[in-house]
């Protein structure tokens, strides 16, 4: 059977392994490799008669397709967490996820890991996308978060519980820990989640939790990964052989020493906070919740800095999903929030963004650089993001798109798609007193609520939630 070739010819390759540029390169694919990079990389070595693309990338860069490890396909773009665990169906959540999954490949997201979603929605996209039916980035997905009562996303009273749909599952015994890890590994996860505490004000597993679930995750063939903000968790989950660790916002200088011996990668995931703190005010997010992720960053950016200086592997990470981070618009500004926040050079972010993030796809050593015998998942940008890194964030640069050797072909009109929130059911959005309705004239509040219209109200509504779940958010 003849083999189908592509030549990308005379580009400035940035091959994702951090070293410098090289202008006027080529690089020529076979059925989805690379086999040649530079001098003989040319139509030469395509056999006569055998299928041949060509891409001219003269004054272009080309790089590996990014890999963003912290991608959450199933939350739909969700303003609250209830939205994230109650409203939208399994059935509508799931083909929403495969439409969303175009928009994360057409930025040039040619990779994602999903740590963690509802049901076993990430499982089924995985497969979809593998098997060639449903167009996205290639995927690897955990399953619910393994949480106890102290950890991220067991939100609702005791009288609710952890409901269905949950992104989370509630596990407060080493026994029932071990029971979700079974039953998810069955299921088909690549990779086990926990939950630790939603601020990293403490340590919501024991050592040993963490311990046993790493040991049977990794016996079973599986990985394991954990939100961690504190230094406590960090430290612990390094401890417990946690093979890539979310978050790291506060940590201790022993913590991040024992971080960068084991070469365990983190994964900063700053793009969720970023996006609320300098953006949150032109979509009403509130100001305690903008001011709040602001603070967090900067403690975040004083960890980060020390642990880049002591040399832990960083990760390009988003928490893309929710309305703040929608799917296909941010992923790229995570490589420069890394350089502020944590002091990489942009080739260093690439890097982050591109070979880092192999070991989450399971590819690691096979995909993420630009070299003979790698997984040919490449991107042409309009642009020198060595130079400015912030050109790979304009959807309209990155011109094309090249998943296992061949071209993408997008649908861009069907691409522009968005649906309204789902909502909880809301009477009003504050209480109608007597004296609201009668106190005196010009009193502070009255004016203001009067002369809202419909749709002023329904971004109140929207903000009303935010405030109640703000916290829970990631
Ligand atoms: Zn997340």
């Amino acid at each position: 059977m003849p083999s189908s070739w592509l030549l990308i010819e005379n580009g400035t390759v940035v091959d994702g392994t951090g070293a410098a540029a090289s202008a006027g390169t080529s690089v020529l694919v076979e059925d989805g490799r690379i086999v040649r990079v530079g001098p003989d990389a040319t139509a030469d070595a395509v056999p006569r008669g055998e299928p041949l693309t060509r891409i001219d990338a003269t004054g272009k860069t080309v790089m590996p397709g990014l890999i963003d490890a912290h991608c959450h396909m199933t939350y739909g773009e969700s303003r609250s967490e209830e939205e994230i665990d109650l409203y939208t169906s399994p059935e509508l959540r799931t083909l929403k996820a495969a439409f969303h999954a175009q928009k994360v490949l057409r930025a040039g997201v040619t990779g994602i890991s999903q740590p963690g979603g509802s049901y076993f929605i990430g499982v089924g996209l995985r497969e979809a996308i593998k098997d060639g039916f449903v167009q996205g980035p290639r995927m690897t997905s955990a399953g619910r978060y393994i949480s106890t009562s102290n950890s991220l996303t067991d939100w609702y009273p005791d009288s609710v519980g952890v409901p269905e749909g949950s992104i989370g599952i509630l596990a407060n015994t080493v026994d029932g820990m071990k029971d979700e890890v079974r039953r998810q590994v069955k299921a088909g996860v690549d990779l086990i989640k926990l939950a630790d505490s939603p601020y990293g004000d403490y340590q919501a597993f024991t050592d040993d939790e963490m311990k046993i679930v790493a040991d049977l995750a990794h016996q079973l063939g599986k990985k394991v990964t954990i939100h961690a903000r504190g230094s406590a968790e960090v430290d612990a989950a390094v401890r417990a052989g946690i093979d890539w660790i979310m978050h790291g916002n506060v940590m201790t200088d022993e913590t991040i020493g024992r971080l960068a011996e084991s070469g365990t990668p983190l994964v900063p995931t700053l793009l969720l906070l970023a996006n609320v703190a300098d953006f949150g005010a032109q979509v009403g997010a509130p100001v305690d919740l903008r001011d709040g992720m602001k603070r967090m960053l900067e403690k975040t950016g004083d960890s980060l800095h020390r642990a880049h200086e002591a040399g832990v592997k960083m990760v390009l990470g988003t928490d893309t999903g929710f309305s703040v981070a929608p799917y296909g618009e941010w992923h790229a500004r995570e490589l420069e929030l890394l350089m502020n926040y944590a002091g990489l050079s942009s080739l260093e972010a690439i890097q982050a963004g591109t070979q880092h993030g192999a070991l989450m796809l399971g590819l690691d050593g096979e995909v993420g650089v630009i070299a003979p015998g790698m997984i040919a998942d490449i991107i042409v940008v309009d642009g020198d993001p060595v130079e400015d890194i912030t050109v790979l964030q304009d959807k309209r640069r990155i011109e094309t798109v090249v998943q296992d050797g061949r071209v993408v072909v997008f649908d861009e009109a069907a691409l522009e798609r968005r649906w309204p929130h789902d909502r909880a059911q809301i009477y009003s959005v504050t209480d109608l007193t007597y004296d609201l309705v009668h106190g005196q004239a010009g009193e502070a509040g009255n004016g203001e609520l009067a002369e809202l219209d419909q749709s002023d109200a329904r971004d109140l509504v929207a903000d009303l939630q935010h405030r109640e779940t703000s916290a829970r958010m990631c």
